[in-house]
């Protein structure tokens, strides 16, 4: 393997993260626990897309229990990224490093101390001639970032590495909204061959993106001015993977040792012996799309066909799929996942423990995959049967290749192979197209479910928390304490809530859970926050999920005598202004996980 010149400390990805979080411990900042992939009560994301991600409330300026400066490792999943997985440094899950500053230091010590960690020899000790940086250039609402500019001159960064580029690269904050927001500077490594060339070019792939300084400054108000904010934070994030493979001298990430043996079974499966070159873009697919499904899982996610479960699905879907194309006969994902879970045993100890629910889940998904495929090929038979035997043009619809795809799970991709094979050509323009229309249909119930931001914290919603809280406690009161909740997501309009059950809810089940929030809601109680440390919430009965979360310290919710839960907040003062509770639905989400959607009218 191609190793290029680097003059950095050699290190794995776990002596990484820990002396990432030993470092700015030194400079006083709290370790956070990260949280799970799946976010609690964010509307906005299928997935924790960033470590900046449960923070949000803090950011926005609730006092964090563990102070102002914080450091954590988070686990994360980029849907949006799939598209670029297989190139070097694009995965589905990566880990993020982040510190963030919340009302304490600001923009210089942000950017001495990504400095001082980046390239001293007692730290990371890279190469200041393979480092570029790029700030906010300025515009017609903020200004140039000259402070930021002038921190990275005075590390003797020359000019020419410092590339000053507009709001599209160099600008966080809520698209079009209201709210926080301000300059980010972030900083590249050069990954070609020989020397850096001298000047920095964002555009060229072999300038990799190692890590984001977010400096909130501004505040977006509804006029379309930016005004500055009261308590200005910095929030950072650092890729775990890409800097590993940096550090090692290595093309991509996943000539790591966080791939080695994810490849090494794929090897197995396929019965071939270790290759060292550099693995295609299929295996890549493959070893990403496993990764990330395992993580998902381990975070109690199972395939199914909306919103997370769906997303597992497709991963898993697609690995197969490419297994295929590598020439694997069979169930062959199991294993792979084992190898997932060997290497990161010791960054995540817990994994272990969901580790059999996880290859079960997995196997089962595989079997029933291969079952539609069956069926997707017998239809696709059907489709080519239909077209008499004189046309000359012979091609699948763009509506028939939807069908397939829609219906019976087949991918274009495995239409297109079927349909060469007989001599058929697919109109992949009309499938486009058909695909287009269709996602244009579901557009509005997905809106911005890919992107991240910060949640939104109206009236509105923080009465659906609350609601949320009753609800949770209501069904525990009327099917059992078994009830525990699985996700939950709340936008301006309505809440949804997945909670572990076995069954269908009855109608009169869900009668007696809406009686009984509206009559606690008739009874106004007020909403009690008191902060605990986790023992003490164990012990006051506090229900709830992520009672890790904060490292010890956690908020604890009570509704009168009713409701006692650990939470992030917001809530409503009292209960007694939420209005009429109703459930609008109740389905299943997958295998013994029920979804309630209600509103409050
Ligand atoms: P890029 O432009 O390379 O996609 P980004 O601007 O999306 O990166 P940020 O959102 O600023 O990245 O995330 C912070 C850091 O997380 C990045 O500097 C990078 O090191 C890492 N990172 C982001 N996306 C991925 C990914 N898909 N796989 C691995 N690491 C990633
Ligand atoms: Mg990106």
């Amino acid at each position: 393997m191609f190793r290029y010149a680097f003059r950095g400390v050699c290190m794995t990805a776990n002596e990484l993260r820990r002396k990432y979080i030993e470092f700015f411990k030194g400079k006083g900042h709290a370790e956070l626990r990260g949280a799970p992939l799946v976010p609690e009560n964010d509307p906005t994301v299928l997935f924790t897309t960033a470590g900046m991600h449960p923070l949000v409330p803090y950011l926005l300026g609730e006092p964090h229990p563990l102070g102002k400066r914080l450091v954590d490792c988070q686990k994360c999943v980029r849907t949006g990224d799939i598209e670029e997985v297989g190139d070097a440094v694009h995965l589905t899950f990566f880990e993020m490093l982040g510190n963030w500053s919340l009302g304490d230091y600001f923009k210089r010590e942000a950017i001495d101390f990504s400095f001082e960690f980046l390239t001293s020899g007692e730290w990371l000790g890279l190469d200041l001639e393979r480092l570029a940086v790029s700030v906010f250039a300025g515009d017609d609402d903020a200004p140039f970032d000259e402070e930021a500019f002038e921190a990275w001159r005075s590390h003797g960064v020359p000019e020419e590495r410092i590339a000053r580029l507009g709001k599209r690269h160099n600008w966080w904050g809520p698209a079009g909204k209201t709210g926080p927001c301000g300059p980010d500077t972030e900083m590249f490594y050069w990954t070609g061959k020989g020397a850096a060339p001298k000047e920095f070019d964002p555009d060229n792939p072999l300038w990799v993106e190692i890590w984001n300084d977010v400096f909130m400054q501004y505040n977006k108000t509804d006029d379309g001015s930016f005004e500055p904010l009261k308590q200005r934070n910095v929030d950072t994030g650092m890729g775990l993977e890409r800097v590993t493979a940096i550090l090692q001298g290595k093309e991509s990430c996943y000539d790591t040792e966080l791939f080695q043996p994810i490849f090494a079974a794929l090897d197995d499966v396929r019965g071939i012996s270790a290759s060292d070159g550099a693995r295609t873009s299929e295996e890549r697919v493959v070893a990403d799309h496993l990764r990330a499904s395992v993580f998902i899982m381990a975070d109690g996610v199972v395939p199914g066909n909306v919103d997370q479960p769906y997303v597992l699905r497709r991963l898993l879907r697609h690995a197969m799929l490419k297994g295929r194309n590598l020439g694997v006969s069979g169930a062959f994902l199991v294993p792979i996942a084992r190898s997932v879970v060997g290497a990161y045993s010791e960054a995540y100890p817990e994994m272990e423990a969901a580790a059999d629910s996880i290859y079960e889940e997995i196997e089962r998904e595989e079997a029933q995959f291969a079952r539609t495929l069956e069926k997707g090929v017998k239809e696709f038979e059907k489709c080519v049967a239909a077209i008499p035997e004189h046309v000359r043009n012979k091609v699948i619809s763009g509506r028939n290749a939807f069908k397939l795809f829609d219906t019976y799970g087949l991918p274009l991709e495995l239409t297109v192979d079927l349909a060469s094979e007989k001599g058929f050509s697919v109109d992949v323009e009309g499938f486009k197209k058909a695909y287009k229309k269709h996602q244009e249909k579901s557009r509005e119930g997905a809106a911005g479910k890919f992107k991240g931001g910060l949640a939104d914290d109206s009236e509105k919603t923080s009465a659906l928390h609350t609601a949320t809280h009753l609800l949770h406690e209501a069904l525990r009161r009327v099917l059992g304490p078994h009830v525990a909740q699985k996700g939950s997501n709340i936008t301006a309009e309505r809440l949804r809530f997945d909670f572990s059950h076995p069954a269908k809810m009855t109608p009169e089940e869900i009668a007696q859970v809406e009686a009984m929030v509206n009559a606690e809601i008739a009874k106004d109680h007020a909403v009690v926050c008191e902060e605990m440390s986790k023992e003490e919430a164990l012990a006051s009965g506090a229900i709830g999920l992520f009672v890790d979360k904060y490292g010890g310290r956690v908020k604890v919710y009570s509704i009168g005598d009713f409701s006692k839960e650990i939470c992030g907040g917001p809530h409503a003062e009292r209960v007694g202004g939420l209005g009429r509770f109703k459930i609008k639905k109740e389905e299943s989400v997958s295998r013994g996980v029920r979804r309630v959607k209600a509103v409050l009218e």
